[in-house]
């Protein structure tokens, strides 16, 4: 099974947060619930960072920002060289770092069929 990757929603007022906050942003409240990111996010702007550190096998990695259906942002990176304005995408687990040394996994936005 896909593991899903997650919103942090406020059970006060219901602002949705990503990353996990201590503080809900909007109310102040301290409580919050996790809802599940589901569905294909839309890629709202991009960059590619080339001055890797040391370890790292690309010549590149991208970074975007994704707006969900729900309306909440996240940021992450990409896992297609081809970027797009606009383009569907979808959260999947994968390989953020691999090359010399540990690999290590975390969210990578794919693009969607
Ligand atoms: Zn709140």
């Amino acid at each position: 099974m896909q593991p899903e990757m997650y919103a942090y929603k406020c059970t006060a007022c219901g602002h949705l947060h990503h990353p996990a906050h201590f503080v809900c942003v909007q109310c102040g409240s301290r409580e919050f619930e996790q809802a599940v990111l589901a569905g294909e996010g839309t890629l709202l702007t991009y960059t590619r960072v080339y001055n890797l550190p040391e370890g790292y096998m690309k010549p590149f990695i991208a970074f975007g920002i994704v707006e969900f259906p729900n309306g909440l942002r996240a940021a992450g990176q990409m896992g297609t060289d081809e970027l797009r304005l606009g383009m569907k995408v979808r959260a999947e687990v994968g390989v953020v770092k691999e090359g010399v040394g540990q690999d290590f996994y975390g969210f990578i936005f794919h693009k969607a069929e």
